[in-house]
């Protein structure tokens, strides 16, 4: 049984007839078999979103329902891929078809002709529940993939082969308690708008790495945690999100592109698989997989890629194993939604925005989390989410940044006017925040003892005066303060220049260990602390400015990886002695 078409206003498709169909199904639109998925049903009429271009679909075209939800496929074949909004293989259409993805074109997410080595984990007579590890893949050289018990299936295995087959064969039988057998490949798939089940979730506790020191030191994300960056064109969230790609301590890395300027995407496209994993020096497509909406591609295959994007990722969060999840950028995404809304002519909220709109977000950001896996192994999986969010002029009153600030627990504000200054990485130090401080200071306190966070709260005390003392500076000029806050002033700007600011492009300093960042802010507080004491005991502001230590200070971020710990320690020394030499002459007179 078939519907009709009785309208078609771009994205848009309303057909009657639709009585075996239900929300959220995925239908095929006119001759072309365009792809859609029904967004809501009055009687028998189903309003579609298709995911394609509709030009030349009209009143009368038949549409029918596959009878499945929106769903994608998981196995292997997954790492090193781009996919569209809706996990059709980018690559491997484009080499079927030339540059642009032919209309209702229908390709399988996962390669099928490609084999892959099943090593099984398990035996025959083994009993399995859902979750369980039942074999493994060496899908990259950076990825095992592990081969997972779908939901549903419980029971005993009754016989698995090793060797080496397609994402389709039979690798094992289950027979549940019933005595039905279960073929289990090693492939699943799952509804795209379903959260993937775990055991239960826990507090994140462990930092996300990313070397970058404004992130590590002072706004740290957790892994399972949630992240937004909001920023104006320009102010490098793009760099910054190529950073945490390609530097995060995370086992996989899904980078979704929901609808950036379609040059930009391009870049993303063109760029990443010329990356290299700085630790392994493996190309980093390998631990990664990339979601793509081009320009040419249809507004409403964003909204399906933020779901497309979050299941692959959870599936890997399922093998036990940490993620990231980029997606890139959430407004695009969000103006997607708006246009949907207006199409359905549904009651608009904000701005334009559907009234949902919050709640969308928080669904999405809530597949975050660290989590105990199904399965009976006891694995543990973390979800971390972070978002670019690109306020039109860079205001972030506006819906998007508002409902986003509301849910995430990281917030790394860029700044036009930072970017104007050549200050990178761009994020605002007085507006950006991370609430998960608390949860993280048991795991700093134990690698670096209580020193890391109390200089992080003195390094933001000095910044947060700095600022007021700016204001004063502005209308009485810098003369009329005392010698303690010209030092405070002096602190802040080295805190600034010489620790926050960080050069992507720089090898050495593109990335800085977490040890390599609290040796380095420790050194800058020690001069303070130093300075301070001897401006007690009478020392002139000038000399202490002009010690040659401070030429080490301003150099130490291009020490070598492998000898900054030395070098900080002969620093520290060196103007540990010149400053007691200036005291010392200070009190003689
Ligand atoms: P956006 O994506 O917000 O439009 P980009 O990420 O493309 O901005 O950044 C714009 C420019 O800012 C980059 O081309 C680069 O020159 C500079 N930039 C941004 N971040 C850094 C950084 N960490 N180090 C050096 N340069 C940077």
């Amino acid at each position: 049984m078939s519907g009709k078409v009785i309208k078609v206003s771009g994205p848009l498709v309303v057909a009657e007839g639709m009585q075996d169909a239900n929300v959220s199904d995925v239908v095929r639109v006119g001759e072309l078999g365009l792809i859609g998925e029904i967004l809501n049903m009055t009687g028998d009429r189903a309003s579609i979103q298709v995911y394609e271009e509709t030009s030349g679909l009209g009143p009368g075209a038949e549409v029918t329902t596959t009878g499945y939800p929106l769903s994608v496929e998981l196995g292997p074949g997954l790492l090193e891929n781009i996919y569209d909004g809706i996990q059709r293989p980018l690559t491997e259409v484009r080499e079927l078809t030339g540059h642009t993805i032919p209309r209702g074109v229908s390709i399988p997410a996962l390669n099928r002709s490609r084999m892959w080595d099943f090593v099984p984990t398990v035996k025959e007579g083994d009993s399995v529940v859902p979750g369980d590890v039942i074999g493994t893949v060496q899908e990259t050289t950076a990825v095992l993939h592990k081969i997972l018990v779908p939901v549903g299936v419980t029971g005993t295995v009754k016989s698995i082969k090793a060797g080496s087959f397609n994402v389709e064969a039979v690798v094992a039988v289950v027979t549940d308690a019933k005595g039905a057998d279960h073929e289990l490949t090693m492939m699943q798939k799952w509804p795209v708008r379903v959260n993937r089940p775990y055991v239960n979730k826990f507090v994140p506790n462990r930092p996300l790495m990313s070397g970058q020191r404004v992130i590590d030191t002072l706004f740290p994300l957790a892994k399972g945690g949630t992240a937004a960056v909001p920023g104006p064109f320009g102010s490098g969230k793009t760099v910054v999100q190529h950073q945490l790609a390609k530097w995060s301590d995370v086992d996989i890395v899904v980078y979704i592109g929901c609808g950036e300027r379609g040059n930009e995407m391009t870049d993303v496209l063109n760029e990443f698989p010329e990356l290299h994993d700085p630790r392994t020096g493996e190309p980093l497509m390998k631990r990664t997989v990339l979601i793509a909406n081009t320009s040419d591609m249809p507004v409403a295959a964003r909204e399906a890629s933020i779901y497309t994007g979050i299941t692959i990722a959870e599936y890997f969060r399922d093998m036990g194993y940490d993620v990231a999840v980029i997606a890139d950028s959430t407004s695009r995404w969000a103006e997607a939604l708006r246009e949907m809304s207006g199409r359905l002519e549904e009651m608009p909220g904000e701005e334009g925005y559907p009234a949902y709109l919050a709640s969308r977000l928080a669904q999405f950001y809530e597949r975050a989390g660290v989590v105990r896996c199904l399965g009976s192994d006891d694995r543990r999986g973390s979800l971390t989410a972070i978002g670019a969010v690109s306020p039109p002029g860079g205001d972030t009153s506006e819906p998007v940044s508002q409902a986003t600030m509301r849910i995430v627990k990281v917030f790394w504000g860029l700044d036009s006017s930072l970017a104007y200054a050549r200050h990178f990485p761009a994020i605002n130090w007085l507006s950006s925040y991370s609430l998960y401080i608390d949860g993280l200071k048991p795991w700093y306190d134990e690698q670096f003892g209580p020193a890391f966070m109390k200089n992080r709260e003195r390094a933001m005390t000095l910044l947060q005066e700095e600022a007021s003392l700016q204001e004063i500076v502005k209308l009485v000029g810098q003369d009329a303060l005392g010698a303690n806050d010209r030092l405070t002033l002096e602190t802040a700007k080295m805190i600034r220049e010489d620790f926050l600011q960080q050069n992507a492009f720089v090898d050495i300093d593109s990335y800085s260990s977490c040890d390599r960042q609290f040796k380095l802010l420790g050194m800058i507080l020690e001069y303070d602390s130093l300075c301070r004491a001897a401006l007690g005991k009478g020392a002139e502001l000038e000399k202490l400015f002009s010690i040659q230590a401070r030429d080490g200070i301003g150099r130490a971020k291009s020490v070598d990886a492998d000898k900054y710990a030395e070098v900080y320690d002969g620093i520290v020394k060196q103007m540990t002695a010149e400053i007691a030499e200036i005291t010392a002459g200070g009190e003689d007179q």
